[in-house]
């Protein structure tokens, strides 16, 4: 799991510095191709119940499972990029958010605040934690900031298959929940939008979209739980906290 995190995030850093104004969804897909070869794995997301895509990429109001194409990247767009490998057997989960060129600060704050939502709930990725507390810190943290959390679409275990028990949602699930032990691998991964919570379907089937059209962020990472500190299988540099860009404080 530590060699399918690292390299799903090699790859997905070095997509994340293609985005920028003029290059279109496609050309990024397509040189996952080409990375995957080159770091001999495969995607875990193409082929899935038919899914036809390296990756997922979503442009600002696509919240997830957009599929790269002739979209073309304009400046102010802002580029979620989800990347899913198969390596040995195991599978390495992890999205990010970027932006192509200068984007508005409510932008940056959508960006910034997604980002911390992680991390929030990558806090409570401790053995003795009840999940239902993971999944509730990130609906706390980013409700009090004035976003609103997917609920279609969760986290999941992760491991020999893409999507494991349990599931990881981005709010306080209802019934039972499992307390979280050693050993265990997640991908937590809040989708993050700056108007309204609800979403539609596209009609390609897969691509998310916000109901109201406003951005949406998206960040990910696979964290395995260990008797101490959670372990970030995927681990990356972060992007700007908001005080580092010079807005005001959360
Ligand atoms: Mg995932």
């Amino acid at each position: 799991m530590r060699i399918a995190g690292a390299t799903a995030s090699a790859i997905l850093q070095e997509l994340a510095k293609m985005v920028r104004p003029g290059v279109t969804t496609g050309e990024i897909d397509q040189q996952a191709a080409v990375l995957m070869r080159d770091h001999d794995c495969r995607s875990a997301f193409l082929g899935y119940r038919g899914f036809s895509r390296y990756t997922c990429i979503s442009v600002n109001e696509e919240i997830v499972h957009g599929m790269g194409g002739t979209r073309r990247i304009m400046p102010g767009d802002i580029v979620s990029i989800d990347v899913g490998v198969v390596k040995n057997g195991f599978i390495g989960d992890n999205a990010t958010t970027v932006a192509a060129g200068d984007v508005p600060d409510s932008i940056k704050r959508l960006l910034a605040v997604t980002e911390q939502s992680l991390f929030e709930a990558i806090s409570h990725a401790r053995a003795g934690v009840r999940l239902a507390d993971l999944c509730a810190s990130v609906e706390a943290y980013v409700a009090p900031r004035g976003f609103t959390v997917v609920k279609e679409f969760v986290g999941h275990g992760v491991g020999r298959k893409l999507h494991e028990e349990p599931q990881v949602p981005n709010f306080r699930p209802s019934g039972k929940s499992p307390v979280l032990m050693p050993g265990m691998t997640l991908a937590i991964e809040p989708m993050v939008n700056a108007g309204v919570a609800d979403m539609r379907i596209l009609a390609d089937g897969w691509t998310a979209v916000t109901l109201d059209g406003k951005p949406s962020a998206h960040f990910e990472h696979t964290v395995l739980v260990t008797a101490g500190d959670p372990e970030i299988l995927t681990w990356r540099p972060r992007e700007a906290l908001p005080e580092m860009l010079g807005l005001p404080p959360l």
